[in-house]
This record gives structure tokens, C-alpha cells and sequence, in this order.
């Protein structure tokens, strides 16, 4: 069967997603639907958020892996996304910023894909372990916000740069590719040697980077101050699925009855995915690359220099200064 072989009425209503879900998913697909409701309702309790349009996105989430929508080679949250711009929304009677938080949550909604998102909508609809890891991501800002509070502060106001930075130069976007390949190449070093030489290469790109395209000053700081807001709580929110992942953590009992939490066992695969995204951030418009970059810097210091933690907080020291001062000790 072929997606246009599907009959669809020229208006849908949520009971016909419902219905729909049901006949091309499967019973078993649709109780999934119903519990991840039903979690979201409570998680979301004491949050804002478009109930209607959650709604529908829960409904239409994995249908990119139906078999009639599936195909080979295409994400299925992507997929999920494509056949409800595509067929099923322009059908049902929404405004359109219902729309649009409906296509992010069902986009990003897998556990797995954590590029940043906007929504808090898109936020319910992960797994648990997912959530919990952002919820590590958010107490980090407010962990940030006690022992550095200046330094937050600045790093909120360098986000007013967001707005002018050259996302759309050709020339940026190849240097950053270039930056971010090295960046993934090094977190797969596999000596210590290595790893400083790389290391030595992705800062000397940077440094050469930011002037061959006529950066500003504030455009500078703005990536070095996201990466220590941003960057820092990314790599928070990814040592805690290894951390538990590599010691003999185990989850109290009582999240034995959510089905959706992985125990963090996907820690492997969770990390490649982040690695591989790294390479995929550079035509990409927005600050989204400063909290792959900034985790990835942190890692290295991880293995580059015992006792960064104490200095990262320090005024004016961002993680670029402190991978310079590791490659470059006796
Ligand atoms: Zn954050």
C-alpha cells in the first residue's frame, strides 16, 4: 500500500486521528499513545502548554514508521513530520502556531535526537530518560546561576548577538564544518597524543575562522559565552545517561512501572548520535551549535585536564581558554 491509496475526508478531526492511528498503527500502538498521554499530563501538571496541540502531536508521532508511511532511508520522527504537514494538518482546523509547536514536537520527539528545541510541548513528549536528563540540564543553569551569577547573567545578554551572527555565509558555514569535523575527530582519538594534536588543530581553525569572516567582538563572545552556558549543561545532561550507564547505578522502584525509561542503557548509541550531530550543525541557523560544541570541549577537558571544573566558573575563562592551556602545558 501506498500513502495515496489512503482515503482521507477533506476534514479530520481528532477523533479521526484517533481512529486512524488504531487501523494503521495497531492496538498495541495505540495504548503507547494513550500512555505517553497520560504521562504527559502528569509531568506537564503545573505547566502551560497547548494541550489540543500535544494531543495531536502524541497521536501522530510515530506514524512515519507505520507501514504505509514508512520509508527506507527517512527518520521516522521526520517522516511522522512530513505526513502531517503534508496530509493530515492542512485537513484539521488549527491556528497556526498550533501548527507549527505540532510539527517540532512530532520532529524531535525521539529520545534520541536531542537537538535543541523550543517547545515545551516538544519537551513532554520525550522519553524518560530524556526528561530526566534535561531536568540535570536545567538544574545545571540554576547550579550555574548560584556559583556564577554574574557570569550567567553576561552569557544571557551575549544571546542578543543570536540575531545578527552570519549564519548564511557560505564562507562561515565551510570553516564551521571544518571546526566541527575536527571537533568529532578528536572526541574518536584514540591516544592521549592524538587527541592533543587534534585538539591543537580544531582551536587553530577557530582562531582562524573568526576573523577570515569578519566576526565582531560581541559575535565572538557570543559563541564562547553560549558554550559555557549551554555547552556545560549539554555535557551535564550527557554525564549523567553515562555516568549510569558505566557504574552499577540502578532506578528506584517505582520507575519499574514507566515503560518509557531505558535505565540509560542507551548510552552508546545516544552518545554516537551526539557525535554524528556535531557534524551536522553547520549550516544551522541559531545557537544550536554552541551546546554541541561546548559539551565537546568539556569532554576533552575531561580527558585533557583533571580539575577543569574548578576553573571553569573563574571570570573570563571559557572552555576554549582551558583546552589551550592543556595542549600547551610542558
Ligand atoms: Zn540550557
Amino acid at each position: 500500500m501506498t500513502t495515496s491509496e489512503l482515503e482521507l475526508k477533506p476534514q479530520l478531526t481528532l477523533a479521526d486521528i484517533i481512529e486512524l492511528t488504531r487501523t494503521e498503527g495497531d492496538a498495541w500502538k495505540l495504548s503507547h499513545v494513550r500512555r505517553v498521554l497520560k504521562l504527559i499530563g502528569l509531568i506537564g501538571a503545573e505547566m502551560v502548554y497547548d494541550e489540543t496541540a500535544v494531543t495531536i502531536a502524541t497521536y501522530l508521532h510515530d506514524w512515519g514508521a507505520y507501514p504505509r508511511f514508512q520509508q527506507a532511508g527517512v527518520d521516522h520522527a521526520l517522516r511522522s513530520r512530513q505526513v502531517a504537514e503534508s496530509l493530515i494538518l492542512p485537513r484539521m482546523e488549527l491556528p497556526e502556531t498550533a501548527v507549527a509547536t505540532i510539527l517540532e514536537t512530532i520532529e524531535y520527539h525521539d529520545y534520541r535526537d536531542f537537538h535543541p528545541v523550543q517547545s515545551t510541548e516538544a519537551v513532554l513528549l520525550r522519553g524518560s530518560d530524556g526528561y530526566i536528563s534535561l531536568l540535570a540540564h536545567e538544574s545545571f543553569h540554576a547550579f550555574q546561576g548560584t556559583a556564577a551569577p554574574e557570569r550567567l547573567a553576561t552569557a544571557e545578554r551575549a544571546l542578543a548577538a543570536e540575531a545578527a551572527y552570519p549564519w548564511q555565509d557560505a564562507g562561515l558555514q565551510a570553516d564551521w564544518q571544518t571546526e566541527l569535523d575536527l571537533l568529532a575527530a578528536t572526541l574518536a582519538a584514540e591516544s592521549e597524543a592524538e587527541t592533543i594534536a587534534l585538539t591543537t588543530q580544531f582551536l587553530s581553525q577557530r582562531q582562524q575562522r573568526r576573523p577570515e569572516a569578519g566576526l565582531t567582538d560581541a559575535q565572538i563572545d557570543f559563541e564562547r559565552q553560549r558554550e559555557w552556558l549551554e555547552g556545560l549543561a549539554r555535557y551535564v545532561e550527557l554525564e549523567i545517561w553515562r555516568q549510569a550507564a558505566q557504574s552499577d547505578y540502578r532506578p528506584i522502584p517505582a520507575l519499574a512501572d514507566d515503560g518509557d525509561f531505558g535505565e540509560y542503557t542507551g548510552f552508546d548509541r545516544r552518545w554516537s548520535q551526539e557525535v554524528d550531530q556535531i557534524r551536522r550543525m553547520a549550516n544551522d541557523e541559531g545557537e544550536g551549535r554552541f551546546y554541541y560544541t561546548g559539551m565537546a570541549q568539556a569532554v576533552l577537558l575531561d580527558r585533557l585536564m583533571p580539575g577543569w571544573k574548578q576553573a571553569i566558573f573563574a571570570d573570563g575563562v571559557f572552555l576554549e581558554d582551558l583546552l589551550a592551556t592543556a595542549v600547551t602545558k610542558p
